[in-house]
């Protein structure tokens, strides 16, 4: 069937969850291209902070984890989806190891942090920096192979042909077997039409959903957009970066202009963002010397041990920018950060249309309408994989 193809597999997007794929897709005996907008290392993936979740905790379970994500998604995530995620989570986490990623560790165990709506903790972590590990390690692993990539490469149109599908992605006219969209979500995008901040990159524009949309792909949820609850509101220059939900998970709280807690500020993401929403609108606000809206988070509750082994890098950035979060409590609001729904796809990843994979943020369900945090890049990694491997059989027709 790929005889007449360029390759066997396309990948488009090198995030996470694209450079898992192709990574599988390689294992699998694929010939392998990746096209991606910018640089392969241009990526929400590798400015994800906090971790990645998985059970591994003593009192913890794939069930319970399964759970969590269920009640967290009020109840809309396909459950098939998140049994696959929460019961491959650890098999993906020693995949990682072997591709060399070192997650901290207490001693045997993995450090382990709760994250907002998990009922164990559960966040795997490497420092405050676990994205850019990750993709670094499958990035590494992905060139010293025999794949190809095609950097400054948009994908900008994609045509089912008898026997696979042509993609033009810049200048370049690519044949392959079977396609894997690993494009990412469009809070960037988005965020500019609104006029908002927003945590991520610019290359997440979304444009490669709306193309498979064209094509006859089934979305959902597409309508659920997820704010950080804890964007950086001052100083100017760290306006708009994703304070980590670690900081949380090690003791900061969420505090009004009277300096008292208002919610749980280890809730799920979407309820503790509507209560600073709220909390500012009942007039309980604090105001950024620019003039927007905040609330405190007193990360001066966060143990220094803690604080300089698993926050190193927000530390870095707000000393950097002339506050201590270890003696003067931050000022956030919620900043636009995930697109929660995607498009439909089956637990190998394969979307309404033959042959035609997605993976990641692009991809919904997992989710449903409000993620947990650390779920993202799991999805990213057990997705990714399945799909890569799915595509590869599915090449071989
Ligand atoms: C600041 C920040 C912190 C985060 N922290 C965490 C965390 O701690 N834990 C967690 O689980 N999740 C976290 N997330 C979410 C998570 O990082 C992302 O949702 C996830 O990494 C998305 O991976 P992806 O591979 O789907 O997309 P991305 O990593 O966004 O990659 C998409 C790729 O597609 C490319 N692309 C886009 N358009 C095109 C096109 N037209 N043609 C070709 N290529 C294209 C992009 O250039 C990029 O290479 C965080 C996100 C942000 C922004």
């Amino acid at each position: 069937m790929a005889a007449s193809c360029d390759f066997d597999v396309l990948v488009v997007g090198s995030g996470a969850s694209g450079l898992a794929a192709a990574v599988s897709a390689l294992a699998a005996g694929a010939r392998v291209a990746v096209a991606t907008k910018g640089s392969l290392q241009a990526n929400n993936s590798s400015k994800a902070q906090g971790g990645i979740q998985a059970a591994f905790g003593p009192d913890d379970s794939p069930e319970r984890h399964a759970e969590d994500v269920w009640r967290s998604s009020h109840e809309t995530a396909d459950r098939q989806l998140v049994e696959v995620l929460t019961s491959e989570a650890p098999s993906a986490i020693h995949w990682l190891e072997e591709l060399g990623v070192e997650f901290a560790r207490d001693g045997d165990r993995y450090r382990l942090a709760r994250c907002g709506g998990a009922s164990a903790a559960r966040l795997l972590q490497v420092g405050d920096r676990t994205g850019l590990a990750i993709t670094r390690a499958l990035r590494q692993v992905f060139e010293a192979g025999p794949g190809t990539a095609f950097e400054n490469a948009p994908l900008h149109s994609l045509e089912p042909l008898e026997n696979g599908w042509r993609a033009r992605c810049g200048e370049h006219e690519i044949s392959a077997a079977t396609v894997v969209l690993a494009a990412g979500g469009r809070c960037y995008a988005e965020a500019r039409e609104r006029g908002e901040l927003s945590t991520n990159h610019p290359n997440a524009t979304g444009e490669v959903t709306a193309l498979a949309v064209e094509l006859g792909a089934q979305s959902r949820d597409l309508d659920a957009l997820q704010y950080h609850p804890n964007g950086g509101a001052w100083p100017s220059g760290m306006q708009g970066y994703s304070i980590p939900e670690t900081t949380r998970s090690y003791g900061a709280v969420l505090l009004n202009i009277d300096r008292e807690e208002f919610t749980d500020s280890l809730g799920p993401r979407d309820v503790v963002a509507q209560a600073i929403v709220d909390e500012v609108a009942n007039g309980k606000g604090v105001e950024t010397p620019d003039g927007r809206p905040a609330v405190y988070l007193d990360t001066t509750r966060i143990p220094t041990a803690d604080a300089e082994r698993s926050l190193p890098y927000m530390l870095r950035r707000y000393r950097q920018a002339g506050i201590d979060p270890l003696t003067e409590a931050l000022l956030t609001y919620p900043v636009l950060h995930y697109q929660n729904g995607g498009l439909v796809i089956d637990p190998d990843a394969q979307t309404s249309i033959e042959g035609l994979f997605a993976c990641g943020e692009i991809a919904g369900g997992t989710h449903g309408r409000n993620r947990m945090m650390g779920n993202s890049l799991l999805e990213c990694v057990v997705y990714g994989r399945r799909a890569g491997r799915a595509a590869a059989v599915g090449a071989r027709g």
